[in-house]
C-alpha cells in the first residue's frame, strides 16, 4: 500500500519562498508533493534518518555497496547545505563580491559607473536558480533510482531496532542518525516578539533590508554581514567575544575586521544585545558594548549565534541512544552511539559542523556499521574555511592550541604583500602561516588568509595527511605567478632554518675552497698560456728565419 506523506512531515518543513519556478523545481526535487512512501522491506541493512549531507552520503554509499537502505527525511532533502546553508550563502556571496569588485574597478583602470548598485531581487533569483539546479543531485527520485527506499516524514524510534515514519514501521540491522542541527537564538528580551531572521529564513528575502543587525560574529554572521553590506544594507555586527571568529587566528580576525569596516560594516565587539522592541516601522535594539549603552534602529535582525543539534522528537530514549541537548548525540571514536546498532554522523554529533566533515563521517559510518570497519573520527584531518573576503582557511592546530598542549612550534609566516600574484591581483591583504613541530618539518597546523584561501588550504591538508614535511614542499614547483607560492616561500623559509652555524661554516669553507681551486686553476692556465705563447713566438721566428735568411 502506498501512502501520501503525512501532514506532520510538513510541520517541520523549512519554509521556502517565493514560490517561483526555481523554488517549485527545488521542492519538486527535494520534497516532491506527490511523493508516495514505499512499502518498507521486512528488514533493512541500514536505516538512515535525515537526508542532509551526512544522510545522503551514507545512504548512497551503502546502497551502492549492495545494502538494503531506507532514508527518512521530514523536510527538504539536501538538508542545510543545499537549502539554507552553503549553496545559497555562497551564491549570494559571489554576487556581493562582484559588487565590491565594481566599486574597486577604478583601482584596476576600469571606468566602471560610479555608484553601481545591486539588484537584490535578481541576486536572490540567481541564488534560487543555482540552488534548484544543484538540487537534482539530492532529489528523492535520484535516490530512489539509486535503490534507496525514500520515506518523507518524521522519524521516531519505537525500540532499539525499529523506527516509525508516517505510519510505517521500519526494522533495521543498523541505523545512522544524521538529523543535523538548527539555528538557535539567544534569550534576548523582546527578540522573539520583534521577529528575526536566521539562515532558515534569510534566503527567502526578495527585498534588501535597508539596515540589518547581525547577532553573532562567527562564520555565518561574518559571511552574511559582509555580503549584505556589499549588496547595499547598512550592517552592524554584534559579537559578544573580543574578536570576530572567536576560535580563529587573532591576526586573521583583525585583518577581517578591517576589511569588513572598509566595506562599511559597523562592528561592536565585547558587546551584547540587551533588549529589542518594535515600533511598527523598525526594530529598536538596545546594545551594551564596553560598558556603554547604545540604541540603534534596524529593518531586520539576523541571528547567527550558534546551532543546536536536532535530538528532540526522535524518542532516542526508546532506542537507548544517549544525547546532550547542546553537544548532540553521544558517539565514540567509531561514531557508534550508546546503542551499538546505531551510528551517527554530521552536525547532530560532530564538534566541527561542516558539510565536508558530515561527508567524511558518513564514510566512516558506512565502513564501521556495515563492514566491521574500525575507522576513527580522531584520525581525520579537518580543514575549514570562512568565505569572507578575504577568506580565512585553517587546518590542524593553532599556535595557542599547540602551546596549551605543551607542544613547541616554529611558525613560518609569509605576507601576501610579498607575493607577485597577490600584488598583481590587488589582493595583498593576508598571509600564509604554517606551524611545524619545533626542530622538525612536521606540519601541525596552518592558517591562510587570502581571497581564495579555501582553495589553497588543501595543499597543506594533503601534506599533513600524507605526512609530507614542510621541507618537501620547498621542492614542489609552484606555477608562477600564483598566490599559492606563499606556501612554497614558507617552506623555503623553513629550509633556511636548517642552515645551522655549523652547516653554514661547512658551506662557507667549501665555497672558499672552491674559490681557491678556481684561482689556482686560472693561475696555472695563465702560466701555461704564457709558455705556449713563448713557444708560438719561437716557432714563428724559426719559420721566418728558414724562409728569409
Ligand atoms: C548559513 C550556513 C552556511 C554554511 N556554509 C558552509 C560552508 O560553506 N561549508 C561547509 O562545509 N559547511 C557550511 N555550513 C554547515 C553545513 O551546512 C552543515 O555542516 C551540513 O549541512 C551538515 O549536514 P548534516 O547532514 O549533518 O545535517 P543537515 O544538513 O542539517 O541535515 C539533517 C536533515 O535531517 C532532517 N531531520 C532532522 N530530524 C529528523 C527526523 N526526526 N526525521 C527525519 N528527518 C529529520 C532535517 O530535516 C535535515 O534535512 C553552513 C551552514 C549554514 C547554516
Amino acid at each position: 500500500m502506498l501512502e501520501i506523506r503525512t501532514v506532520r512531515a510538513a510541520e517541520h518543513a523549512l519554509e521556502v519562498s517565493p514560490r517561483d519556478e526555481f523554488n517549485n523545481k527545488l521542492i519538486a526535487n527535494v520534497h516532491p508533493p506527490e511523493w508516495r512512501n514505499p512499502d518498507p522491506a521486512p528488514r533493512y541493512n541500514l536505516v538512515v534518518i535525515g537526508a542532509g549531507t551526512a544522510g545522503l552520503v551514507t545512504a548512497a554509499g551503502a546502497a551502492g555497496l549492495g545494502a538494503r537502505v531506507a532514508l527518512i527525511e521530514r523536510s527538504l532533502m539536501g538538508g542545510d547545505c543545499l537549502n539554507v546553508g552553503c549553496v545559497p550563502s555562497k551564491s549570494v556571496i559571489r554576487s556581493s563580491r562582484v559588487c565590491a569588485d565594481i566599486r574597486e574597478a577604478r583601482n584596476f583602470g576600469i571606468d566602471a559607473p560610479a555608484g553601481a548598485t545591486a539588484d537584490f531581487s535578481a541576486v536572490m533569483e540567481r541564488m534560487r536558480r543555482i540552488r534548484s539546479g544543484i538540487s537534482r543531485h539530492d532529489s528523492a527520485h535520484r535516490f530512489a533510482d539509486l535503490g534507496v527506499d525514500v520515506f518523507l516524514g518524521d522519524a521516531k524510534f519505537a525500540g532499539p531496532d525499529t523506527v516509525e515514519v508516517a505510519g510505517k514501521t521500519l526494522r533495521f540491522k543498523k541505523a545512522a542518525l544524521a538529523t543535523g542541527a538548527r539555528a538557535i537564538a539567544p534569550p534576548i528580551d523582546g527578540l522573539r516578539e520583534a521577529g528575526y531572521l536566521t539562515n532558515e529564513t534569510v534566503f527567502n528575502l526578495t527585498e534588501l533590508p535597508r539596515s540589518l543587525l547581525v547577532i553573532g560574529g562567527g562564520p555565518i554572521g561574518c559571511e552574511l554581514a559582509q555580503a549584505f553590506c556589499r549588496l547595499g544594507s547598512e550592517v552592524t555586527i554584534v559579537e559578544i567575544g573580543e574578536q570576530l571568529l572567536g576560535r580563529e587566528d587573532q591576526e586573521a580576525a583583525e585583518i577581517l575586521a578591517r576589511s569588513l569596516e572598509r566595506d562599511g560594516v559597523q562592528i561592536r565587539l565585547s558587546a551584547s544585545v540587551k533588549r529589542v522592541t518594535s515600533n511598527g516601522l523598525a526594530k529598536v535594539v538596545c546594545l551594551e558594548s564596553g560598558g556603554r549603552q547604545e540604541t540603534i534602529s534596524v529593518d531586520e535582525i539576523l541571528v547567527g549565534a550558534g546551532r543546536a543539534p536536532n535530538v528532540e522528537g526522535l524518542n532516542l530514549e526508546a532506542a537507548g541512544v544517549e544525547y546532550d541537548r547542546k553537544k548532540g548525540v553521544v558517539v565514540n571514536d567509531h561514531l557508534q552511539t550508546t546503542n551499538p546498532r546505531i551510528y551517527a554522523a554530521g552536525d547532530v554529533c560532530l564538534q566541527y559542523k561542516f558539510t565536508h566533515t558530515a561527508d567524511a563521517a558518513a564514510r566512516i559510518v558506512i565502513q564501521n556499521a556495515l563492514f566491521l570497519g574500525r575507522k576513527r573520527l580522531s584520525a581525520l584531518t579537518v580543514p575549514w574555511c570562512t568565505y569572507t573576503d578575504p577568506e580565512i582557511a585553517h587546518v590542524g592546530l593553532y599556535e595557542r592550541e599547540a602551546n596549551e598542549r605543551g607542544i613547541s612550534v616554529d611558525t613560518f609566516q609569509i605576507p601576501l604583500s610579498g607575493i607577485d600574484r597577490a600584488i598583481a591581483d590587488g589582493e595583498e591583504e593576508g598571509f600564509v602561516k604554517i606551524h611545524v613541530k619545533k626542530g622538525s618539518d612536521r606540519i601541525l597546523g596552518a592558517t591562510i588568509m587570502a581571497r581564495h584561501a579555501g582553495e589553497m588550504i588543501s595543499e597543506i591538508t594533503l601534506a599533513m595527511v600524507g605526512k609530507v614535511g614542510l621541507g618537501t614542499i620547498a621542492s614542489v614547483i609552484h606555477p608562477y605567478p600564483t598566490q599559492a607560492e606563499a606556501i612554497k616561500r614558507a617552506a623555503d623559509a623553513y629550509n633556511r632554518t636548517r642552515l645551522t652555524p655549523f652547516v653554514k661554516g661547512l658551506l662557507e669553507r667549501w665555497l672558499a675552497w672552491v674559490r681557491l681551486m678556481l684561482r689556482e686553476r686560472l693561475r696555472v692556465e695563465a702560466v701555461a698560456e704564457k709558455a705556449s705563447g713563448a713557444r708560438r713566438v719561437s716557432v714563428f721566428l724559426r719559420l721566418f728565419a728558414r724562409r728569409h735568411c
